[in-house]
Protein backbone atom coordinates (compact mmCIF):
# COMPACT_ATOMS: atom_id res chain seq x y z
CA UNK A 1 0.00 0.00 0.00
CA UNK A 2 1.38 3.16 -0.75
CA UNK A 3 2.10 5.43 2.47
CA UNK A 4 1.09 9.20 2.39
CA UNK A 5 3.73 11.83 3.13
CA UNK A 6 3.42 15.74 3.60
CA UNK A 7 6.58 17.64 2.50
CA UNK A 8 7.58 21.31 3.60
CA UNK A 9 9.55 23.55 1.49
CA UNK A 10 9.82 22.99 -1.95
CA UNK A 11 12.92 24.67 -3.24
CA UNK A 12 15.92 24.01 -5.22
CA UNK A 13 16.34 20.84 -2.55
CA UNK A 14 12.64 19.91 -1.59
CA UNK A 15 11.43 19.64 -4.79
CA UNK A 16 13.64 17.00 -6.47
CA UNK A 17 13.42 15.15 -3.01
CA UNK A 18 9.83 15.23 -3.57
CA UNK A 19 9.51 14.29 -7.14
CA UNK A 20 12.08 11.45 -6.48
CA UNK A 21 9.51 9.93 -3.05
CA UNK A 22 6.82 10.05 -5.47
CA UNK A 23 8.63 7.64 -8.00
CA UNK A 24 9.25 5.37 -5.06
CA UNK A 25 5.80 5.37 -4.87
CA UNK A 26 4.98 7.57 -2.24
CA UNK A 27 1.86 9.99 -2.00
CA UNK A 28 3.05 13.45 -1.65
CA UNK A 29 1.49 16.39 0.03
CA UNK A 30 3.16 19.40 -0.65
CA UNK A 31 3.42 22.61 1.14
CA UNK A 32 5.08 26.04 0.36
CA UNK A 33 4.71 29.78 0.80
CA UNK A 34 5.56 29.99 -3.07
CA UNK A 35 2.57 29.47 -5.61
CA UNK A 36 5.08 27.90 -8.31
CA UNK A 37 6.44 25.66 -6.11
CA UNK A 38 3.25 24.30 -5.33
CA UNK A 39 2.29 24.25 -9.23
CA UNK A 40 5.47 22.29 -10.04
CA UNK A 41 4.85 19.75 -7.29
CA UNK A 42 1.27 18.96 -9.55
CA UNK A 43 3.54 18.72 -12.60
CA UNK A 44 5.15 15.98 -11.24
CA UNK A 45 2.17 14.54 -9.78
CA UNK A 46 1.48 15.59 -6.11
CA UNK A 47 -1.05 16.58 -4.13
CA UNK A 48 -1.49 20.24 -2.45
CA UNK A 49 -3.68 22.16 -0.16
CA UNK A 50 -4.07 23.22 3.08
CA UNK A 51 -1.98 21.44 5.96
CA UNK A 52 -5.37 20.77 7.94
CA UNK A 53 -6.69 19.06 4.69
CA UNK A 54 -4.03 16.45 4.80
CA UNK A 55 -1.82 16.07 7.86
CA UNK A 56 -4.46 13.76 9.35
CA UNK A 57 -3.78 11.19 6.38
CA UNK A 58 0.15 11.17 6.38
CA UNK A 59 2.40 9.12 9.05
CA UNK A 60 5.52 11.94 7.74
CA UNK A 61 6.16 15.04 7.43
CA UNK A 62 9.88 16.24 5.44
CA UNK A 63 10.65 19.96 6.06
CA UNK A 64 13.10 20.81 4.08
CA UNK A 65 13.21 25.01 4.44
CA UNK A 66 15.99 27.68 4.55
CA UNK A 67 15.99 27.99 8.37
CA UNK A 68 15.05 27.30 12.21
CA UNK A 69 12.95 29.85 12.83
CA UNK A 70 10.83 28.81 9.62
CA UNK A 71 11.15 25.04 10.71
CA UNK A 72 9.30 26.02 14.90
CA UNK A 73 6.96 27.91 12.70
CA UNK A 74 6.19 25.47 10.32
CA UNK A 75 6.02 22.86 13.95
CA UNK A 76 3.52 25.08 15.65
CA UNK A 77 1.42 24.85 12.19
CA UNK A 78 1.26 20.77 12.56
CA UNK A 79 0.92 20.98 15.99
CA UNK A 80 -2.24 23.13 15.28
CA UNK A 81 -3.74 21.58 11.94
CA UNK A 82 -3.54 18.42 13.67
CA UNK A 83 -5.39 20.10 16.98
CA UNK A 84 -9.35 19.74 15.06
CA UNK A 85 -8.88 16.06 16.57
CA UNK A 86 -8.51 15.49 20.19
CA UNK A 87 -5.63 14.09 21.09
CA UNK A 88 -6.19 10.76 21.63
CA UNK A 89 -7.31 10.37 18.82
CA UNK A 90 -4.61 11.73 16.54
CA UNK A 91 -2.33 9.13 15.16
CA UNK A 92 1.76 9.06 15.52
CA UNK A 93 3.32 11.03 13.51
CA UNK A 94 7.28 11.35 12.39
CA UNK A 95 8.66 15.31 11.48
CA UNK A 96 12.15 14.17 9.56
CA UNK A 97 13.65 17.97 9.43
CA UNK A 98 15.75 17.50 6.41
CA UNK A 99 16.52 21.26 6.80
CA UNK A 100 19.92 22.28 7.76
CA UNK A 101 18.45 23.64 11.31
CA UNK A 102 19.92 24.55 14.67
CA UNK A 103 20.85 21.41 16.83
CA UNK A 104 19.73 23.28 19.78
CA UNK A 105 16.60 24.34 18.32
CA UNK A 106 16.38 20.70 16.98
CA UNK A 107 16.44 18.76 20.15
CA UNK A 108 14.18 21.28 21.89
CA UNK A 109 11.27 20.81 19.09
CA UNK A 110 12.31 17.10 19.96
CA UNK A 111 11.34 17.42 23.27
CA UNK A 112 8.19 19.89 22.91
CA UNK A 113 6.52 17.42 20.18
CA UNK A 114 6.55 13.99 22.58
CA UNK A 115 3.00 14.98 24.13
CA UNK A 116 1.48 15.30 20.87
CA UNK A 117 2.46 11.97 20.04
CA UNK A 118 4.86 13.65 17.41
CA UNK A 119 8.40 12.54 16.91
CA UNK A 120 10.82 14.94 15.83
CA UNK A 121 14.24 13.31 13.73
CA UNK A 122 16.58 15.36 12.31
CA UNK A 123 17.57 14.30 8.55
CA UNK A 124 19.67 16.96 6.87
CA UNK A 125 21.71 16.24 3.77
CA UNK A 126 24.85 16.67 1.91
CA UNK A 127 25.43 16.90 -2.13
CA UNK A 128 23.90 19.76 -3.24
CA UNK A 129 20.61 19.81 -6.05
CA UNK A 130 22.44 17.24 -8.01
CA UNK A 131 22.72 14.80 -5.62
CA UNK A 132 18.51 15.87 -5.14
CA UNK A 133 17.64 15.23 -8.24
CA UNK A 134 19.64 12.16 -8.55
CA UNK A 135 18.06 10.47 -5.47
CA UNK A 136 21.94 10.20 -3.86
CA UNK A 137 22.24 12.49 -1.25
CA UNK A 138 24.20 11.72 2.17
CA UNK A 139 21.93 11.90 4.81
CA UNK A 140 23.12 12.57 8.41
CA UNK A 141 20.01 11.69 10.92
CA UNK A 142 20.37 12.40 14.64
CA UNK A 143 17.53 10.73 16.71
CA UNK A 144 16.64 7.03 18.19
CA UNK A 145 17.08 3.76 16.41
CA UNK A 146 13.70 2.74 16.54
CA UNK A 147 12.86 6.09 14.87
CA UNK A 148 15.80 6.04 12.89
CA UNK A 149 14.39 2.57 11.69
CA UNK A 150 10.45 3.89 10.76
CA UNK A 151 12.54 6.73 8.35
CA UNK A 152 14.78 4.48 6.26
CA UNK A 153 12.34 3.82 3.45
CA UNK A 154 11.97 7.05 2.93
CA UNK A 155 15.38 8.28 3.61
CA UNK A 156 16.14 5.25 0.47
CA UNK A 157 13.99 6.69 -2.00
CA UNK A 158 16.14 10.71 -1.56
CA UNK A 159 19.64 9.37 -0.77
CA UNK A 160 21.85 6.66 -1.01
CA UNK A 161 24.74 7.33 2.10
CA UNK A 162 22.35 7.44 4.92
CA UNK A 163 23.51 7.07 8.80
CA UNK A 164 22.33 7.90 12.31
CA UNK A 165 25.15 9.62 13.97
CA UNK A 166 24.25 10.03 17.25
CA UNK A 167 21.04 11.69 19.39
CA UNK A 168 18.31 14.16 18.75
CA UNK A 169 20.39 17.27 16.73
CA UNK A 170 23.73 15.31 15.91
CA UNK A 171 22.75 15.10 12.43
CA UNK A 172 22.06 19.00 12.60
CA UNK A 173 25.28 19.47 14.41
CA UNK A 174 27.59 17.39 12.01
CA UNK A 175 25.70 19.27 9.09
CA UNK A 176 26.48 22.59 10.38
CA UNK A 177 30.47 21.46 11.30
CA UNK A 178 30.29 19.65 7.52
CA UNK A 179 29.41 23.16 5.89
CA UNK A 180 31.90 25.16 8.00
CA UNK A 181 34.42 23.04 6.87
CA UNK A 182 33.55 23.44 3.27
CA UNK A 183 33.14 27.08 3.34
CA UNK A 184 36.69 27.43 4.17
CA UNK A 185 37.94 24.95 2.21
CA UNK A 186 36.24 27.06 -0.45
CA UNK A 187 37.60 30.45 0.69
CA UNK A 188 40.74 29.30 0.95
CA UNK A 189 40.91 27.61 -2.20
CA UNK A 190 39.93 30.88 -3.90
CA UNK A 191 42.40 32.78 -2.44
CA UNK A 192 45.09 30.39 -3.02
CA UNK A 193 44.18 29.85 -6.91
CA UNK A 194 44.15 33.98 -7.22
CA UNK A 195 47.21 34.21 -5.98
CA UNK A 196 48.63 31.73 -8.06
CA UNK A 197 47.12 33.31 -11.40
CA UNK A 198 48.93 36.40 -10.13
CA UNK A 199 51.98 34.83 -10.28
CA UNK A 200 51.13 33.52 -13.95
CA UNK A 201 49.81 29.83 -13.17
CA UNK A 202 46.69 29.09 -15.15
CA UNK A 203 44.05 28.77 -12.80
CA UNK A 204 42.61 25.40 -14.57
CA UNK A 205 46.52 24.46 -14.28
CA UNK A 206 46.48 25.13 -10.72
CA UNK A 207 42.81 23.39 -9.77
CA UNK A 208 44.77 20.44 -12.08
CA UNK A 209 48.10 19.94 -10.08
CA UNK A 210 46.32 20.59 -5.96
CA UNK A 211 43.55 17.89 -7.22
CA UNK A 212 46.91 15.33 -7.48
CA UNK A 213 48.08 16.69 -4.40
CA UNK A 214 47.03 16.83 -0.71
CA UNK A 215 45.52 20.64 -1.22
CA UNK A 216 42.92 19.08 -2.80
CA UNK A 217 38.59 19.10 -1.52
CA UNK A 218 35.68 18.86 -2.19
CA UNK A 219 35.79 22.74 -3.56
CA UNK A 220 38.86 21.93 -5.99
CA UNK A 221 37.82 18.61 -7.20
CA UNK A 222 33.75 19.56 -8.08
CA UNK A 223 32.62 22.97 -7.29
CA UNK A 224 35.87 24.87 -9.26
CA UNK A 225 35.65 22.90 -12.42
CA UNK A 226 32.07 22.70 -12.49
CA UNK A 227 30.66 26.12 -11.05
CA UNK A 228 34.08 28.62 -10.73
CA UNK A 229 36.26 28.00 -13.81
CA UNK A 230 33.45 27.86 -16.15
CA UNK A 231 32.28 31.37 -14.06
CA UNK A 232 28.77 29.84 -14.42
CA UNK A 233 28.13 30.22 -10.56
CA UNK A 234 25.12 28.15 -10.35
CA UNK A 235 25.58 25.12 -7.63
CA UNK A 236 22.08 25.77 -6.55
CA UNK A 237 23.02 26.26 -3.50
CA UNK A 238 23.13 30.30 -2.05
CA UNK A 239 25.82 32.43 -0.34
CA UNK A 240 22.87 33.30 2.02
CA UNK A 241 22.42 29.72 3.16
CA UNK A 242 26.19 28.70 3.48
CA UNK A 243 26.33 32.10 6.00
CA UNK A 244 23.63 30.40 7.82
CA UNK A 245 25.59 27.29 8.21
CA UNK A 246 28.56 29.01 8.92
CA UNK A 247 26.97 31.07 11.68
CA UNK A 248 25.55 28.17 13.27
CA UNK A 249 29.06 26.37 13.00
CA UNK A 250 30.49 29.47 15.08
CA UNK A 251 27.95 29.89 17.49
CA UNK A 252 28.54 26.17 18.17
CA UNK A 253 32.30 26.52 19.12
CA UNK A 254 31.26 29.24 21.31
CA UNK A 255 28.92 27.50 22.86
CA UNK A 256 31.76 24.80 23.81
CA UNK A 257 34.01 27.05 24.95
CA UNK A 258 36.72 26.70 22.10
CA UNK A 259 39.09 28.84 21.57
CA UNK A 260 39.00 28.90 17.41
CA UNK A 261 38.96 32.21 16.09
CA UNK A 262 38.45 30.51 12.48
CA UNK A 263 35.01 29.97 12.42
CA UNK A 264 34.28 33.70 13.43
CA UNK A 265 36.64 34.66 10.31
CA UNK A 266 35.35 32.59 7.74
CA UNK A 267 31.88 34.09 8.80
CA UNK A 268 33.21 37.28 8.65
CA UNK A 269 34.21 36.57 5.22
CA UNK A 270 30.92 35.58 3.86
CA UNK A 271 28.71 38.12 5.63
CA UNK A 272 30.92 40.73 4.18
CA UNK A 273 30.54 38.98 0.94
CA UNK A 274 26.89 38.72 1.50
CA UNK A 275 26.42 42.38 1.87
CA UNK A 276 28.62 43.17 -1.15
CA UNK A 277 27.13 40.41 -3.74
CA UNK A 278 23.21 39.96 -4.58
CA UNK A 279 20.64 38.78 -2.38
CA UNK A 280 20.62 35.76 -4.67
CA UNK A 281 24.10 35.03 -4.93
CA UNK A 282 25.40 31.65 -5.44
CA UNK A 283 27.60 30.37 -2.46
CA UNK A 284 30.67 29.40 -5.07
CA UNK A 285 30.47 33.67 -5.78
CA UNK A 286 32.73 34.28 -2.81
CA UNK A 287 35.45 33.52 -5.58
CA UNK A 288 33.78 37.29 -6.89
CA UNK A 289 34.36 38.87 -3.26
CA UNK A 290 37.73 37.34 -2.57
CA UNK A 291 39.20 38.47 -6.26
CA UNK A 292 37.76 42.15 -5.17
CA UNK A 293 39.19 41.99 -1.68
CA UNK A 294 42.44 40.73 -3.21
CA UNK A 295 42.58 43.43 -5.77
CA UNK A 296 41.59 46.37 -3.12
CA UNK A 297 44.61 45.16 -0.67
CA UNK A 298 47.19 44.63 -3.44
CA UNK A 299 47.65 41.26 -2.95
CA UNK A 300 47.10 40.70 -7.08
CA UNK A 301 46.48 43.11 -9.63
CA UNK A 302 43.94 44.13 -12.53
CA UNK A 303 47.34 43.91 -15.13
CA UNK A 304 48.53 40.74 -14.14
CA UNK A 305 45.50 39.33 -14.74
CA UNK A 306 44.65 40.75 -18.39
CA UNK A 307 48.17 39.21 -18.96
CA UNK A 308 47.32 36.11 -17.15
CA UNK A 309 43.80 35.58 -18.70
CA UNK A 310 44.85 36.34 -22.64
CA UNK A 311 41.51 38.62 -22.73
CA UNK A 312 39.18 36.25 -20.94
CA UNK A 313 36.66 34.84 -22.86
CA UNK A 314 38.36 31.16 -22.31
CA UNK A 315 36.59 30.32 -19.44
CA UNK A 316 39.32 30.01 -17.58
CA UNK A 317 39.36 33.27 -15.47
CA UNK A 318 38.55 33.09 -12.51
CA UNK A 319 38.38 37.14 -11.30
CA UNK A 320 35.07 37.91 -13.21
CA UNK A 321 34.90 41.62 -14.37
CA UNK A 322 32.10 43.96 -13.43
CA UNK A 323 32.15 43.03 -9.63
CA UNK A 324 30.87 46.09 -7.12
CA UNK A 325 33.56 47.64 -5.68
CA UNK A 326 33.62 48.04 -1.46
P1 LIG B 1 15.23 27.22 -1.16
O1 LIG B 1 15.22 28.61 -0.67
O2 LIG B 1 15.43 26.96 -2.61
O3 LIG B 1 13.87 26.48 -0.73
C1 LIG B 1 13.20 26.71 0.47
C2 LIG B 1 11.72 26.60 0.20
O4 LIG B 1 11.00 26.79 1.43
C3 LIG B 1 11.20 27.68 -0.78
O5 LIG B 1 10.45 27.07 -1.81
C4 LIG B 1 10.34 28.58 0.11
O6 LIG B 1 9.26 29.18 -0.59
C5 LIG B 1 9.85 27.58 1.15
N1 LIG B 1 9.37 28.21 2.39
C6 LIG B 1 9.92 29.25 3.06
N2 LIG B 1 9.18 29.54 4.15
C7 LIG B 1 8.15 28.64 4.17
C8 LIG B 1 7.05 28.42 5.05
N3 LIG B 1 6.86 29.16 6.15
N4 LIG B 1 6.20 27.41 4.75
C9 LIG B 1 6.35 26.65 3.64
N5 LIG B 1 7.38 26.81 2.77
C10 LIG B 1 8.26 27.80 3.04
O7 LIG B 1 16.34 26.47 -0.28
P2 LIG B 1 17.10 25.11 -0.64
O8 LIG B 1 18.35 25.44 -1.36
O9 LIG B 1 16.13 24.14 -1.20
O10 LIG B 1 17.52 24.65 0.84
C11 LIG B 1 16.58 24.12 1.76
C12 LIG B 1 17.34 23.63 3.00
O11 LIG B 1 18.30 22.64 2.60
C13 LIG B 1 18.11 24.71 3.72
O12 LIG B 1 18.06 24.49 5.10
C14 LIG B 1 19.54 24.54 3.19
O13 LIG B 1 20.51 25.02 4.10
C15 LIG B 1 19.60 23.03 3.01
N6 LIG B 1 20.53 22.54 1.98
C16 LIG B 1 20.61 23.13 0.75
C17 LIG B 1 21.48 22.61 -0.20
C18 LIG B 1 21.61 23.19 -1.60
O14 LIG B 1 22.53 22.80 -2.33
N7 LIG B 1 20.73 24.10 -2.02
C19 LIG B 1 22.27 21.49 0.11
C20 LIG B 1 22.15 20.90 1.37
C21 LIG B 1 21.28 21.43 2.30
Amino acid sequence: MKENIGFVGLGKMGLPMAMNLLKNGYHVFGSDVNENALIELQALGGNTGSMKDWIHKVQYVVLMLPSSVIVNKVVEEIIDSRSSVSLQDQNSLIIVDMSSSYPADTKENSRKLEPYNISFVDAPVSGGVKKAVDGTLTIMAGGSAEQFEKCKRLLHAVGSNISLVGPSGSGHLIKAINNYLSATHLLASCEAVQLLENFGVQPDKAIDVINQSTGRSGSTEYKFPSFILTEAYNSGFSLELIKKDIGMASQLFKDAGAATSLPEIVYQKFSEASNALDKEADHTEINKFVSNYLLKRGIINEDNEEVVSGGSGTGNNVRPGGVRQF
